[in-house]
């Protein structure tokens, strides 16, 4: 399987390729969140393209851009039995050469949620995504629902700036004790690896008061906000209940909803959210 890095290898690799193709953007040190995204595209396109690259930009000062988990080689040779065309590995001075000016952001619905506590982080993502989507100019491009917001900004990007592409999100993989997969997870262990349930557990709590036919968007939060509070190695940075394509929050649960919360376990920031209705 061939890697390319300059724009100009791209290109030649990309034009190569007749047919449909799909891209899988990632940050490298792949689980089978990301294989499950590559195998969806394998799937529904003719050619598969997958990006690795720590963006620099989405990573604010005091975030974990410099201790960001890589290993190029084993994500290669998981890459590698899924029949992928190539990968795209570029620098970060290659995506952002000196006197780089050009932002992408979308307005409102990178406010609440992880736009408020990570400022400028989807100004970030939304320029990669861009320059990866004018790079390899796919048919289909995949994301996890994961990252929900990012899912839901990256639609709303692809919409407004016209980009002819198909934006899919596809499920959640979960450890089988509930814990959402992340290259994060890999600084969790012993206790903290425990205590990292409690996002499942809280967001579980939380369906199961929908279930049995709690619509009070208030009671719901408050529900999620006890179970983690009840986790000492637990710090608690938000919890949502919101709109699922607005991200407003609620008042009375009606319709597709995000349930939604970061988490800190100790110094690993985790994110989770499940979809009701
Ligand atoms: P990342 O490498 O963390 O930027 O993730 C790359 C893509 O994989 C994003 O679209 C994520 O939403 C998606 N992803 C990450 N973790 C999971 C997971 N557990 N299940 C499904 N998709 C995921």
């Amino acid at each position: 399987m061939r890697t390319v890095t300059t724009l100009d290898e791209l290109r030649t690799a990309r034009f190569a390729l007749k047919g449909t193709v799909g891209l899988v953007p990632t940050m490298g040190f792949l689980h089978e969140g990301h294989l499950s995204l590559i195998r969806q595209a394998k799937a529904e396109c003719e050619h598969v393209v997958v990006s690795i690259f720590v963006n620099p930009t989405q990573f604010g000062p005091s975030e974990d851009l410099s201790k960001y988990p890589r290993d190029l080689e084993r994500d290669l040779s998981l890459i590698e039995p899924l029949g992928v065309d190539f990968v795209w590995t570029p620098t970060a001075e290659g995506m952002y050469p000196t006197g780089y000016q050009t932002w992408v952001e979308v307005e409102a619905l990178t406010h609440p949620l992880e736009g408020a506590k990570r400022p400028g982080h989807f100004k970030g993502v939304t320029t990669v995504v861009a320059k990866l989507f004018n790079g390899v100019q796919p048919h289909k491009a995949y994301f996890g629902q994961k990252d929900a917001q990012q899912a839901a900004v990256i639609r709303q990007m692809t919409r407004d700036l016209n980009f002819p592409l198909e934006v899919v999100v596809c499920p959640i993989v979960r450890e089988a004790d509930g814990l959402a997969m992340s290259s994060r997870n890999k600084y969790l262990e012993g206790a903290h690896r425990q205590a990292a349930l409690v996002l499942f557990r809280a967001l579980s709590a939380a369906k199961d008061l929908y279930e049995t036919g709690g619509r009070d968007a208030e009671k719901i939060r408050a529900k999620m906000r006890e179970v983690i509070e009840a986790e000492p190695l637990a710090q608690l940075q938000y919890v949502s209940c919101a709109n699922y394509d607005t991200l407003d929050e609620l008042d009375v649960v009606q319709g597709k909803t995000l349930l939604s919360m970061a988490v800190f376990i100790g110094k690993t920031r985790l994110i989770d959210n499940f979809v009701l209705g």
